[in-house]
């Protein structure tokens, strides 16, 4: 049994993170380390998808609703434009292996990092 990842265990209540929106089967909470003014992780509440890879062919509906709450998110804390990014793999910087989406938003012009 493999120890439950480190947003499982802020969705627990174990460690500190606020839960900013979510639905059933999804919840958003600000990144720690923020890349943009608005830097949201969008993530299933269950672990059982490593990358959004594994994710769109094991549930694609559940990245649906990933992709409705940034889009929600967007709206309510930026002008509703948002760029998405899902890390796949440590050479592409994924440090934690439970699917997750970054949303970012109010990007400056020419401030786009990554
Ligand atoms: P990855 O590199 O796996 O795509 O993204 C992991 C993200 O999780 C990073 O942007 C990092 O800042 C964020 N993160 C790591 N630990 C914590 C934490 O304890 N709380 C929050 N809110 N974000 C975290």
């Amino acid at each position: 049994m493999t120890e439950p990842s480190i947003f499982t265990r802020i969705l627990n209540g174990e460690i500190p993170g606020e839960i900013v929106a979510q639905t059933d089967r999804v919840f958003a909470i600000n990144d720690i380390n923020p890349q943009a003014p608005l830097h949201v992780l969008v993530i299933p509440k269950t672990e059982q998808f490593r990358d959004v890879t594994e994710l769109a062919a094991g549930d694609a509906d559940l990245l649906a609703e990933m992709v409705a709450l940034s889009k929600q998110i967007a709206t309510e804390r930026a002008n509703g434009e948002y760029r998405l990014i899902f890390n796949n793999g440590a050479s592409a910087a994924q440090s934690v292996f439970h699917v997750h989406a970054h949303v970012l938003g109010n990007i400056e012009e020419g401030r786009l990092v990554g």
